[in-house]
This record gives C-alpha cells, structure tokens and sequence, in this order.
C-alpha cells in the first residue's frame, strides 16, 4: 500500500542540496583524492568546529568510532566499561571489540539515558570508562557523569551517534568525555551517503591515537607501530557531509519544531507519554518517541493508514540472544524492559510537514 508519511524521506533532503552536494560529489571524482584526500581534512576541521572541539577524526562508521576510542583512552582486556541495555548494539559491540566486559546501568525513566543514580552501585575495581549514550537525541545528564568519572578515575566515552548538535548547559554534547563518538548513517542527523563516522576530543593524544588505529597503526605509510585495522572515512563521504553539515542547525531546528507539533497533538492522549526536554537541554529529535499502552496494536493501525513508525529497540540488549552470556535476565532491568514494551517512534524528519503530523495523530488519538 502506498505510503502516505514515512519514517523518514532522504530523497526530500537530497532534492533540496542536488546541486551543491553532486558538485561536492564530481570533485572528488575528479581529484582522485579518495582516500584521506583534502575533502576529509576539510570536513574533520570543519566538524571540530561545529562541535566546539580541537580535533574531530573521520573513521568508517560509528560502531568503529566508539571501539576507536575505546581502545584510545587504553580500555583493553580486563576492563569493565558502564552503559544502558537500551541503546543500539554498536554501542556494546564495540566495548567486546575492545576486549572489555560489558556492564548494564538501568535507564532514568523518563529521559531514557542512563540512570545517575544507580552508576555507583555498579562500579568495580576494573571499572575504567562510562559511555553515555545521548538517545534519541536527549542529551545524558553529564554533570553528575563527570562527577561521578572524576571520583572514580573513570573514562567518559560519549555514544553521540543520535545526538549531532544537541546542547547540554549551552554546550554541544560530544565536548563532555574524553571523546565524543558520532555516526554518518544515512537515516542519522547528519548522514551521509554510505557509511561514515568520526571521533571528537580536545585531547590531542585520543585523537592521533585514534588517526593511527584507523589507519592500520600507522601515521607514516608502512610504519605500524602497533595492530590497528582500516576505518577511514572516504573523501567522497567527507565531501557530502561537509555540504551537509552547513544545514544541519537548521535541521535539527526543523526537528524540534516537529516534535513541538507532535507534543502539542498528543499531550492530552491517555495512555501516551511524550518525550520529555530538561531545562538547560536542546535535543535535537533523532527519533521522536513516544510510550504508549498497546503499542503493537497502535502500530498495526498506523500501518493500515500508510503511516510508518519504529521500534527502537524491542529488546533490551540483556535480553537481546547476542547478550545470552552474560546470565542476565528479565526483570534485571526493569525501566529499559518496560520502555522496549511500551516504545513507539514516529516519523520524524526535518522535512516532515505539519499536515503529515496532523494525520499520524489522527490515528492515535481515534485508537
Ligand atoms: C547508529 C548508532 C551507532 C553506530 O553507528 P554506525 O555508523 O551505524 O556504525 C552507535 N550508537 C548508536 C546509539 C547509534 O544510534
């Protein structure tokens, strides 16, 4: 059946910079600079910037930045690493790729990030790095982290792969860790037109390290001066997120006056719960979710009206089979479970339009 809005239209945005990204595109076709060419020196100067950092490292994909700077701020076989088993996989790949243990901290729930207060608790001996995760694109709340990072010697590795641009206190998330981690997926805040990722640091040292890492070990050609692996961001890539970066304020603005819309709509609904904003945030919408009672239910109705929606996620990731070695089980994390249960996303885009919002909410409230 055709669909009347879905989740999210990469044409409409594509449609709307051809001109200036095909050109950005041609050139590097034409320099045949196409592997840490000029074009991802730009965009990595150009992104420092955006995201009020000294240095920002174009890598291959976002699971690699994180395990980059995993590996880059010494997490290494023996090491606990804390995050929330309501993220997406790549985050806890990444610490088993690094060779660490993966430890689970329950959500808050009503930001879905991390639960301030249950972090001590889980704190060992072999504790040495925390990765927030900033989900949906809601800023974790970074003071109290810092804190607790700083009382316990810990690393802060941000997960900021949904959260391009948010601010926290005035501050752009991604300038809180030790390194920020984000994602070009298509579909993120910033995407670009295959895979892509970065790093971001004032630390000079995480920076060339991960440089290094992603480049088989080596700052000089031949010379490896340990294992690393191949995760460069392309030229070509670099090249269509520069054109996009220069958008991406006015994006993220057009999200949160989707999401606006969307809470304006629902706020009276029972049995929906909106997202929430914490004084002193900006989010930035990566995905606009709601709770609801009944949600397979909802969403089958949605569908029936050419309306597109997601779950993200339906499992916690201890109850995801990958995570079946770690002995956890149901009822270990009580707020991440309930929310996979209750979680839908709606279409969120910055492209999407007031009517198209008007319709989604059409269905829910008539549910
Ligand atoms: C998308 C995403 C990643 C991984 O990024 P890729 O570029 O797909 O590898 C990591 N963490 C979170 C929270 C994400 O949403």
């Amino acid at each position: 059946m055709q669909q009347n809005v879905p989740f999210l239209d990469l044409k409409a945005q594509y449609q709307s910079i051809k001109d200036e990204v095909n050109e950005a595109i041609l050139s590097v076709v034409e320099s045949c600079a196409y592997v840490k060419g000029p074009a991802v020196k730009q965009f990595q100067k150009n992104f420092a910037e955006y995201c009020d950092v000294k240095y920002a490292v174009g890598v291959a994909n976002g699971t690699d930045a994180i395990y980059l700077a995993l590996r880059a701020v010494g997490i290494g076989p023996g090491d606990e690493v804390i995050t929330t088993p309501d993220t997406f996989i790549a985050t806890t790949e990444a610490i088993t790729q690094a060779g660490a243990k993966i430890v689970f901290v329950d959500i808050n729930p009503e930001t879905y990030n991390i639960n301030i207060s249950k972090i001590e608790e889980k704190i060992t001996q072999k504790t040495k790095a925390i990765i927030p995760v900033h989900l949906f694109g809601q800023p974790a709340d970074m003071d109290p982290i810092i804190e607790i990072a700083q009382k316990y010697n810990l690393k802060i590795v941000e997960d900021a792969a949904q959260a391009h641009g948010a601010y926290y206190f005035g501050k752009r998330v991604g300038t809180f860790g030790d390194v920020a981690c984000f994602s070009f997926y298509p579909g993120k805040n910033l995407g670009a037109y295959g895979d892509g990722g970065a790093i971001a640091t004032n630390n000079e040292e995480i920076a060339t390290q991960v440089e290094k890492l992603a480049d088989h070990g080596s700052l000089k050609k031949y010379i490896h001066e340990e294992e690393g692996g191949n995760s460069r961001l392309d030229s070509v890539q670099a090249a269509v997120l520069d054109v996009k970066l220069k958008y991406l304020d006015q994006w993220n603005e057009s999200r949160r006056k989707n999401a606006y819309v969307y809470n304006e709509l629902l706020k009276n609904v029972a049995g929906v719960i909106t997202p929430v904003e914490l004084e002193n945030t900006t989010p930035v919408y990566h995905l606009y979710v709601i709770q609801v009672e009944g949600r397979d239910g909802l969403q089958q109705k949605l569908s029936d009206a050419g309306i597109a929606s997601g779950i993200h996620y339906p499992y916690p990731l201890h109850l995801t089979p990958a995570y079946q070695y770690l002995g956890l089980k149901k009822g270990d994390f009580p707020e991440a479970e309930k929310c996979a249960d209750r979680f839908l996303s709606l279409p969120m885009y910055p492209e999407l339009t007031e009517s198209m919002i008007q319709k989604v909410c059409d269905v829910i409230l008539n549910n």
